[in-house]
């Protein structure tokens, strides 16, 4: 039976993981993965999220099923957020939103579902993209293309070629957008060049699908909603996927969502159907631990405050970082000015180092980056700062 299978390529980001794992050097330093680090280099447990997981033991739960379409008070919280909590969309019922397994799983039944509804639609995701993007649209059985999207000349969007891509798509082709803190760029659009994403999407018949991985660590819950509440106003129908895994630092508890947005409440009622058949045959229905801390957090004025409050705290010091980075490159004598390292949002750079000066970095200093030159600012902290500046100067040179 596996006489004849291949070997699969090893995931690029996984693969970076083993290698830093296996490497014997105490001063090491893993630039490589998407996961918020606090100052101390640790994974953070939020308070909010311990009162959650305090009261839920004391309550002593019992674990039966959940409704396929998950925890009813987590899925309106999760329209509240990406909408906005008087949403006249929600008032309509014109969004069906359904728990998922964290932002992978919530894309997988988007793109199955869509797969049944438009087979022979056209995926088009950013170049360059989260590197799962593509490959998880081909599993459902997409073509993948790219859309244009980073100019390394000027380190920000190339908005004339992005628009000129999705305009020369396809009607009803699938274009995946990132709703903010673009991974792997940190490189976003502004309000106006959104708008004009919307109307490109709606001239040119297009289905959107926002991915929102990072809702908050940009400029805020509601301002990292803008993407999603300018297509809410535009009157298309589109997909939101949300993941927790980052603004909870919930990663292995898999919480995520999908949302999509239909014309009607009838229509969203037959939309639903369809999704629970996609979860129903996939994995029947979804786990209940995390999706219930998330869902009690943000159900509850006093835990809410506190969970805005430690988001903030990681988003200022993702922003520290980024100062920090600029300012000690410059007193290194990098040589090259990085100030764009500052416009870019979220928790990655595109740095600008080639795939050389990265492997240089691993090889001669033990510092983990991705071969592209993304590296994550949230995995900085005040005690590797310096010797991550040295390091990039110093392959730079
Ligand atoms: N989309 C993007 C853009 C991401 O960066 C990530 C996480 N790295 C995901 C989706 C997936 O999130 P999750 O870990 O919740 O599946």
């Amino acid at each position: 039976l596996f006489a004849t299978v291949e070997l699969a390529p090893r995931d690029p980001i996984l693969g970076l993981n083993e290698a830093f794992n296996a490497d014997t050097r105490t001063d090491k330093v893993n630039l490589g993965v998407g996961v918020y680090f606090t100052d101390d280099g640790k994974l953070p447990l939020l308070r909010a999220v311990m009162a959650a997981e305090k009261a839920r033991l004391e309550a002593q739960p019992a674990r039966g099923y959940l409704p396929i379409e998950g925890i009813a008070a987590y899925d309106n919280a999760v329209q509240n957020l990406l909408f906005g909590a008087d949403s006249a969309l929600i008032q309509a019922g014109r969004v069906v939103t359904t728990q998922a397994l964290g932002g992978t799983g919530a894309l997988k039944l988007g793109a199955d579902f869509l797969k049944r509804l438009s087979p022979e639609a056209v995926v088009a995701i950013s170049d360059p993209s989260w590197e799962n993007h593509r490959a998880l649209f081909e599993s459902a059985g997409f073509k993948v293309e790219n859309y244009r999207y980073y100019d390394a000349a000027s380190q920000s969007v190339d908005f004339a070629g992005m628009l000129a891509s999705l305009k020369a798509l396809p009607a009803r082709s699938i274009v995946v957008l990132h709703a903010c803190c673009h991974n792997p760029t940190g490189v976003d659009l502004s309000t106006e060049q959104w708008q004009q994403v919307v109307a490109a999407c709606r001239d040119n018949g297009l289905t959107p699908f926002l991915d929102m991985a990072y809702q908050g660590f940009a400029d805020g819950i509601d301002a990292d909603g803008l993407a999603v509440r300018l297509f809410a106003d535009s009157g298309l129908d589109f997909f939101v996927s949300s993941s927790f895994s980052k603004s909870f630092s919930l990663y292995g508890e898999r919480v995520g969502a999908l949302s999509i947005v239909t014309q009607s409440r009838e229509e969203s009622a037959r939309v639903l159907s369809q999704i629970k058949r996609v979860i129903r045959t996939n994995y029947s229905n979804p786990p209940t631990h995390g999706a219930s801390l998330v869902a009690t957090v943000l159900n509850s004025p006093e835990l809410r405050a506190l969970w805005e409050s430690e988001l903030a705290e990681m988003r200022d010091r993702i922003k520290a970082m980024r100062q920090a980075l600029v300012q000690k490159l410059a007193e290194h004598g990098a040589g090259r000015d990085f100030s764009f390292v500052l416009q870019q949002r979220g928790m990655f750079s595109y740095s600008g180092l080639s795939a050389e000066q990265v492997e240089r970095l691993k090889t001669e200093h033990g510092i983990y980056a991705v071969s592209t030159g993304r590296i994550c600012v949230a995995a900085l902290n005040s005690r590797n700062i310096d010797r991550v500046a040295t390091a990039i100067a110093a392959v730079l040179r």
